[in-house]
This record gives C-alpha cells, structure tokens and sequence, in this order.
C-alpha cells in the first residue's frame, strides 16, 4: 500500500467546514488506496493572534513559554481535523509533534529537526487509521516543546515523508502551486509545472513564502518529490523535484520577495583589523543572523560598513552595535526598516551573462532606487525601498518576460 504524506496550511483549515472539506480530501486519498498521514497548521491567523496575546502580556515573552503557546494552534486544528474524519466514518487520530516523534534542537522558535521516530505513526497506520500530525512543532531531548519558525509545517511534511519512506508529500495551500512570482501581488504571474529543488530552494530562501526553505532542503537531500497544490481546487499543482524539468527553461525561473529587511549602517568606520569581528561577533551572540554585508573601499582610512538583518531584528541589532560604534570609534549606525528584497532566480543564469544589467536597467526605467546588490550562483537580489516592491516585481516579471511560460 502507498503512503501519502498531505500537508494542509492555516488558510485550508480557517474554520469548520474547511476543516471539514480537508476531512473528505484525506477520505478520498485514502479510498485511492494510500495509508495517509496529514500534517496541519493552526487554523487562519491563530499564530498570529497567539503572539499578539503574548506581546499583550510582556514585552518580551519567554522563549520557551512562547514556543508552547504557539503549538497549542496546531494542537487545535489536528484535533477537530481527527474528529471531522471520525464524523465521516473513517478511524483516525491526531497526534503532537512530539507523539509523532519529531526531535528537534533547543533553539525555540526556529528549531531545526534533528530526527525523526517514526514508531508510533506506523502503529497507527498499521491499525489503518488516519494518522493527522500537529505541524511546526517538535520536542527536545530536555522534552520541552520547540516550534520550527514560521511557515515550519511545510517542515514536518517533508520531514515525516521521509521518515516513512512515503511515496510523496503533497503540500495544500491557498494557491495552485509554484509560481513565476507572488500571484498575489503579480497577477500576471504563471503556474510553474515542474521546478528543481535548488530553484526552488533559492525562491523559499529569498522570500517565496510558499514554501517553508527548510522543507525544500530535507526533500532534496532525500529525493522526495513535493507536491504543491490548491486544497480549493483539482488544477495540477507544481512538482518539487530533482529530475530534468519539463518545462523549456527560461533561464529566469521566478521572482521572489521579501519584506522583512532592514538595513543597519555603521558610518566613518575607522579602516584597521579587527574592526568588522567587533561589530559581527557581538551580533552573533545575539542570536541575530546577518544577511548581506557590504563595506566600502576606505577613503582616508575611514570606510561605511552596511548589512541586512530581519525587520523584527532590527531595534536589538541596534541595541548591540550602538555600544561597538563608541568603542571602536566609528562615527554614528544607522538604520533603515522600510526596505524591501526583490531576487531574480534560475539555474541557467550562472552560465549566461547579461542577467544582472537587465534587471538595474528595468529598474531603473521604472524609477526604481538599488540600494544594494547581492548575488549567488543562481540568483541576484536587490534592496529597494518597501514602497517600489510591487513596481519592482511587475516590471522584472515583464523585463524576464516570465509570463510566456512554454
Ligand atoms: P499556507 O498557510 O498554506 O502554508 P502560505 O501563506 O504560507 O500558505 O503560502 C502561500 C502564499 O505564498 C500564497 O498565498 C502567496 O501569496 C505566497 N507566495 C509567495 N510567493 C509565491 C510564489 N512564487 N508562488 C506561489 N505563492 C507564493
Ligand atoms: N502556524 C505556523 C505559522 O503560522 C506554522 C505554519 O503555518 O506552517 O507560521
Ligand atoms: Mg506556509
């Protein structure tokens, strides 16, 4: 018998009768002829509504106090899911990440799964029942709760199709699948059929939020095809995959934003060894990842230091340079929050030149300010203000002319 690994998000459970819906979804998967396994996440804005009830509380809320609240949404979601299945006659059980044997680090809010024991799941699945999985959470050797980082369910799926040798991983969102671009900010934007894991992976990563990065990563270090699809419609998603594409390759695969940037300026920074550990290491400790780092060529010995940091990052990020600028007798930091990533991303750009002037040329016709520039084999990103990020995007879609498709 086949196992199907089904991972429905937080708008494909937003109340009763969608719950109810994803309920006759899994029956049919199941009638097909598959053992099923369905991993859920908290019901609409219930993350969402959970952290704004601890920010209510305190202003700065335990870390792991925070990660137990947050589980509790997909507690809620796995639940009812059970019950809706029951309803429709068919045996089944909801289970925590925990029950399910998702072990993760100790890093509370983004940890990372360091395994998976699937023991109890088989022994569900053995007594053929619906075996429905809390998303985005996990526990830890200590067995304290630990949540995965936002959109993390995406995570579990693949983790748990993995670790039970399934067939495939389908993840049901509120979109047909993979697009060129967001298609809620480019409505010219087209369903991909099929992508590689390493596209797909630089999308997750630049911003695409359909897709949880991690979950790209699990499924291409153990080949499992992923499956993204609408759970409100039957049109053919888009296949996550480590084989040739089907489809003839633009050499720009998509485009992907993100607006949870913010740039952090270290101004007349004296130019001597030493100076950009004393600025990096402090905000290492900190637990605050960097993204991109520029410095300047020096005039005079004196040179400007940039980097990114996530928007929610930002006022601690201050906090830990503000005292480092003082002593390493740079002039003022400086910060940024309204900014905005856009990425342009493909394969077959690293081996044919001429990608990164069409993009600032586009931009530039649109009247789009680069902030910043990075790049990696297979994609280029650049940091706008927050304001230009749907120009930035409807002009790139047509500069790539990304609407084309086949
Ligand atoms: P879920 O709750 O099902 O996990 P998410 O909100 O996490 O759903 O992800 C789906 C959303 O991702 C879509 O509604 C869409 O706005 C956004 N998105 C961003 N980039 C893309 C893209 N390239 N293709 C499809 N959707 C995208
Ligand atoms: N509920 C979590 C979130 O909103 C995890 C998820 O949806 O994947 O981020
Ligand atoms: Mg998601």
């Amino acid at each position: 018998m086949a196992l199907v690994v089904q991972k429905y998000g937080g708008s494909s459970v937003a109340d009763a009768d969608k719950i109810k819906n994803v309920a006759r979804q899994a029956v049919a998967a199941r009638e097909e002829g598959n053992h099923v396994v369905v991993v859920v996440s908290a019901m609409g804005k219930t993350t969402n509504n959970l952290i704004t009830l601890a920010n209510q509380v305190t202003d700065s809320p335990d870390e792991r106090e925070l990660d137990v609240l947050l589980s509790t949404g997909e507690l809620i979601s796995s639940t009812l899911l059970a019950m809706a299945l029951r309803t429709l006659g068919v045996e089944a059980i909801s289970l925590s990440g925990a029950q399910a044997g998702i072990r993760t680090d100790s890093v509370y809010s983004r940890a990372r799964i360091l395994g998976v024991d699937p023991n109890r799941i088989k022994k569900e699945l053995e007594k053929d029942r619906v075996v429905i999985v809390a998303g985005f959470q996990g526990i830890t050797e200590e067995m304290d709760i630990t949540t995965l980082g936002r959109g993390g369910s995406d995570t579990t799926a693949v983790a748990l199709a993995v670790s039970l040798g399934a067939d495939r991983c389908e993840i049901y969102t509120d979109v047909e699948g993979v697009y060129t671009a967001d298609p809620r900010l480019v409505p010219e934007a087209r369903k991909i059929e099929d992508i590689g894991y390493d596209e797909m992976l630089e999308l997750a990563s630049s911003g695409a939020k359909v897709m949880h990065s991690r979950a790209v990563e699990l499924g291409e270090v153990y080949k499992m095809p992923i499956l993204v699809a609408s759970s409100f419609t039957d049109e053919p998603g888009t296949l996550i995959h480590g084989g040739a594409s089907v489809e003839i390759a633009n050499k720009v695969r998509g485009i992907a934003h993100d607006l949870n940037v913010a740039k952090v300026t270290v101004v007349g920074v004296p130019d001597k060894p030493g100076v950009a550990s004393a600025i990096f290491e402090p905000l290492a400790k900190a637990n605050i990842s960097v993204d991109t780092i520029v410095q300047n060529a020096s005039i005079n010995k004196i040179t400007d230091l940039t980097f990114t940091v996530a928007k929610s990052d930002s006022a601690k990020a201050m906090k830990v340079i503000e005292p480092v600028v003082k002593s390493i007798g740079a002039r003022e930091c400086v910060s940024d929050t309204k900014l905005a990533k856009v990425s342009v991303i493909g394969a077959g750009m690293q081996t044919a030149p001429g990608y990164a002037a069409r993009m600032f040329s586009a931009l530039y016709e649109a009247g789009i300010n680069i902030e910043l520039i990075t790049t990696s084999e297979i994609r280029i990103t650049c940091i706008i203000d927050e304001a230009k990020t749907e120009d930035a995007l409807r002009t790139l879609h047509k500069a790539f002319e990304l609407e084309k498709g086949l």
